[in-house]
């Protein structure tokens, strides 16, 4: 029977690599993790045994990991909380909702829940996820101009044989559009999927290599890379933030005049003001892609909550809030998500804490129709951010933002946050 201690000296006898270990350990992925806490503990100075017991202390059968970790020696908890119930009249969620969150920022989760309860006084938000598809972009070299023009024509009049060729590596992908942008010699071709509820990443991206080979093998271009960064994945990007990557989702609401002014201790007039100076001329002055006050705080909460790449905070960030006073004196209130991209089956989606989070949304696995339950997420995002930026704006406002992130986000050895919690609880009428 193979041991721990079997396998820790064999990876100091140089017989065993790291990365090795589950095979040696006969497809046993804790006996293997088991095996290279030791090895690590072993060679980390400054570790003695009994200090990795956190991390060593997973709650779920480590093979459930095996395709989202290499290496794996535990698991980091992040506690989670709920934001909510929030009402949402989306088109694929449209139902009263909790918002699970991971995160270790306090007063993050206080914050969202505060703009829950005011969209919640207003009646509910709506949202719309209004452009689906995500893309990968191949980098192509060719000999100069004319053959430049020569592949953008060829692959104008092979749409049909490209999407046949992608389309055979997946069942649910489909090809939606492929736009060329030609630099001199180079040309990158920007494949959009429809990828219904996967995120979609690894799908894009062997649909498209399948594309690439009949590209290389019918014209005289030669594939330089897979990913030219035109497709833009985990970097700032405009093209993401105006054609739109994985999901374009928009929420807004309406708030009464009397709800901001109780709820948030404010006005509509000094949340619009806040908005268009801070959110907008001072992200356009900053040379920001983004014109929001916090959204990433929502989306990197969920995206953890849930299970996504939290890479891909990056571009998942890449919104613009707007507000402004109704004429009859009400504060309108929207947050554009250009380039969410979200999935309920692959990636981390499927791993046991992430996937009861899904759960709580009511959208773990594959929607109905396919794509509804990505869709959902998506529009739960959108109303996360939106109670996010309201409460934020609302803070500013109101002159308490400081006050709440001293009460509530500072580590307090004398544990009395309780207390602190509910004065600010009482300050902002939580
Ligand atoms: P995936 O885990 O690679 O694959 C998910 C698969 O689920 C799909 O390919 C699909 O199979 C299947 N599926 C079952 N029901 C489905 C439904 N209702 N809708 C859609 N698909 C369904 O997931 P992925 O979303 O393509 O890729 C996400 C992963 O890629 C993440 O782990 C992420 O970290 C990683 N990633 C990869 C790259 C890259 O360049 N490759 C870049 C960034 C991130 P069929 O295809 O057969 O239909």
């Amino acid at each position: 029977m193979v041991t721990v201690e079997a396998l820790v000296e064999r990876v100091h006898a140089g017989d065993l690599r790291l990365h090795e270990l589950e095979t040696a350990a006969d497809g046993d992925a804790d006996l293997a993790t088991a095996a290279r806490q030791q090895v690590v503990i072993g060679r980390a100075d400054s570790v003695e045994n009994g200090d990795l017991d956190s991390i060593a202390n997973y709650g779920f059968p480590a093979d459930r990991a095996e395709s989202n970790i290499e290496n794996m020696i535990g698991a980091i908890q992040v506690p989670i909380g709920v934001a909510g119930p929030v009402e949402i009249d989306g088109e694929a969620i449209d139902e009263e909702t909790v918002l699970p969150m991971a995160t270790t920022e306090g007063a993050l989760v206080a914050s969202i829940n505060r703009g829950c309860s005011s969209i919640n006084a207003a009646g509910g938000a709506t949202a719309r996820v209004t452009k689906r598809g995500m893309t990968r972009a191949p980098v192509f070299s060719v000999a100069g101009v004319a053959e430049a023009e020569a592949l953008v024509s060829w692959v104008r009049d092979h749409e049909a044989q490209l999407a046949a060729t992608a389309e055979s590596t997946t069942n649910h992908g489909e090809l939606l559009d492929v736009t060329p942008y030609a630099v001199g010699n180079t040309v990158f071709l920007r494949f959009r999927y429809d990828t219904k509820d996967a995120m979609g990443m690894n799908m894009a991206t062997i649909a498209t290599g399948e594309a690439a080979e009949l590209i290389e093998a019918e014209t005289t271009a030669s594939l330089v890379a897979l990913s030219g960064n035109l497709c833009a994945d985990k970097k700032p990007a405009a093209i993401n933030a105006t054609e739109g990557r994985g999901r374009s989702v928009t929420a807004d609401v309406t708030i009464p005049r009397a709800v901001v002014e109780e709820r948030l201790d404010t006005t509509p007039e000094a949340i619009a003001e806040i908005n268009t100076k801070k959110n907008h001329i001072g992200s356009a002055k900053a040379g920001s892609m983004g014109f929001n006050a916090q959204v990433a705080n929502v989306v990197g909460a969920m995206f953890l909550a849930t299970g996504q790449d939290e890479a891909q905070v990056v571009e998942g960030a890449n919104a613009i809030t707007t507000a402004e006073v109704t004429s009859d004196g009400d504060l309108y209130c929207a947050v554009s998500l250009a380039s969410l991209e979200v999935g309920t089956v692959g990636g981390g989606t499927g791993l046991p804490t992430q996937s009861e989070a899904l759960e709580l949304l009511g959208v773990a696995g594959g929607g109905d129709p396919a794509g509804a339950n990505a869709d959902a997420l998506a529009e739960a995002i959108a109303v996360g951010s939106l109670a996010g930026e309201l409460s934020l704006l609302a803070a500013l406002g109101s002159r308490n933002l400081t006050s709440a992130h001293a009460a509530l986000g500072r580590w307090r050895p004398d544990r009395r946050r309780t207390l602190a919690i509910v004065g600010v609880c009482r300050i902002n009428q939580w």
